[in-house]
């Protein structure tokens, strides 16, 4: 490899601008080409469930940078244009155009893909949420008013239920658990959600798996559940988790499952890196591969991959966090809230919503979640960094984790963080 390297991301979006962004603040003089499908230039997901659709934001004001910042990356910009294949040895990617683009080495940053219900697929009426444009096209829906079901009782659904609920509609949000994201937070904290859920008027249909949709004339007109109930909807928005985007890599010979798979570097190949929510790879501190879906790993994983481009990388090994806002309530979570782990208040009250809770398993912290307490969270995720513990029990050592390089806080609108959607 030359010493600058020309360097391909697919996938022009966070993961995607942020390893360009890292490879030209950390000097990296080489070519640089961002190749993504969808025409917009890189915005931001998160406000797309909440200031965007709630109609506080202009889409535009989700645009990741000005047209300026962007010129100023010297990077070659093709939008529109889909990855169709990736040849690993030669890296070059094919686009559904036609255009082989070659470089010294490729970052895979497609992404993920909301997964759908089988018999979606040309019923009016039904939404998912991953896009801008899909973002426009759930606000107008809405708009009309009527009656909305939200199929998903995960993080995207019931943000998108808050938003709309927001919005004067009257909202439905169906899905199997007993309360929105228990099995992520555990029964307390659940139940807390589904609280506030309740007393702002969602209607909340939960432990019932849906089964499929009703529609007459080709337009939805309910959502049937297994319990044989059909629970009546103008509007539907399913939100049942996502699929990573790695269709187009089939044949290139790469590791596939759930995700890009890589080593600790982030590496799926020689000369080929993964970042973002796509990525699923080796976590040396907690053991095992781990894949995220948070807007804190996509810029993070990226600033890794660009060290490790530029020959000073080092196992990405980070803490996880993820954060959701949902009516007045911003749930920030830091580490892993394993399933079965004790849940304990150590600090605010319930009663009054902000609090922050700990999570522990075999007497040891694995987890810190803050309600509307998000200093003393991160305080306490701090003084708790050396009982972290990995999948498979051992430990994640204090200056491993420090070393790693959890960030602070967010300090610019456009640098979120987490949640698994
Ligand atoms: C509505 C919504 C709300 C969210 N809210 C939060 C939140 O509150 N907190 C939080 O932490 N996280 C949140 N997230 C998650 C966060 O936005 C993602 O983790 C983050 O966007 C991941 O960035 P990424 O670049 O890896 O993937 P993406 O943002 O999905 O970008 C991948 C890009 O690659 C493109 N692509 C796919 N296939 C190809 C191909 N073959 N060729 C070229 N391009 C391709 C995609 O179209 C996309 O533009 C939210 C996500 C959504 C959808």
């Amino acid at each position: 490899m030359t010493a600058a390297p020309d360097v391909l991301v697919v996938g022009a979006s966070a993961a995607g601008l942020a390893t360009a962004e890292a490879l030209r603040r950390k000097g990296h003089t080489g070519g640089l080409t961002l190749l993504g499908d969808e025409p917009h230039p890189p915005y931001d997901r998160p406000p797309l469930s909440k200031q965007v659709l709630a109609g506080t934001w202009q889409p535009e004001r989700a645009r990741l940078r000005t047209p300026e910042l962007l010129d100023g990356l010297g990077a070659t910009f093709v939008l529109g244009d889909p990855a169709v294949s990736l040849d690993p040895v030669a890296r070059t990617v094919r686009t559904a155009s036609g255009t082989v683009l070659r470089a010294d080495v490729v970052v895979l940053a497609t992404g993920v893909r909301p997964r759908v219900l089988p018999d979606q697929a040309g019923l009016a009426g039904v939404h998912v949420l991953r896009t801008l444009d899909d973002a426009a096209a759930l606000r107008a829906a809405l708009l009309t008013g009527g009656r909305l079901v939200v199929v998903g009782d995960g993080v995207l659904g019931a943000e998108v239920a808050a938003t709309a609920c927001g919005l004067g509609l009257d909202v439905t949000l169906a899905g199997p658990q007993r309360a929105p994201l228990e099995a992520r937070l555990g029964s307390l904290v659940s139940g807390v959600l589904a609280d506030l859920h309740r007393e702002r008027g969602v209607r909340l249909r939960l432990g019932a798996a849906v089964a499929g949709l009703a529609g007459r004339d080709g337009r939805v007109t309910g959502v049937r559940l297994d319990t044989g109930e059909v629970l009546p909807a103008d509007v539907v928005v399913v939100a049942l988790g996502a699929i990573p985007n790695t269709g187009w890599l089939a044949g290139s010979g790469l590791r596939l499952d759930d995700g890009v798979v890589c080593d600790a570097r982030c590496r799926a190949a020689d000369g080929i890196y993964a970042a973002g929510d796509v990525a699923r790879w080796h976590h040396e501190g907690l053991g095992g591969l781990l894949r995220l879906e948070n807007r804190t790993n996509a810029t993070e994983q990226a600033v890794a991959v660009a060290d490790d481009i530029l020959g000073a990388g080092r196992p990405y090994a980070p803490v996880p966090y993820f954060w959701t806002d949902q009516f007045d309530a911003r749930v920030q979570v830091h580490g892993v809230l394993a399933p079965g782990a004790s849940v304990s208040v150590v600090d605010g009250d319930v009663a009054v919503r902000r609090f922050v809770a700990l999570y522990e398993r075999d007497g040891e912290a694995v987890g810190v979640l803050g309600w509307n307490m998000p200093r003393q969270a991160r305080a306490l995720r701090q003084r708790l960094l050396g009982q972290l513990r990995d999948f498979a029990g051992s430990h994640v050592e204090p200056g491993k984790v420090e070393e790693a390089g959890f960030r602070r806080a967010p300090r610019s609108r456009t640098d979120f963080s987490e949640g698994q959607r």
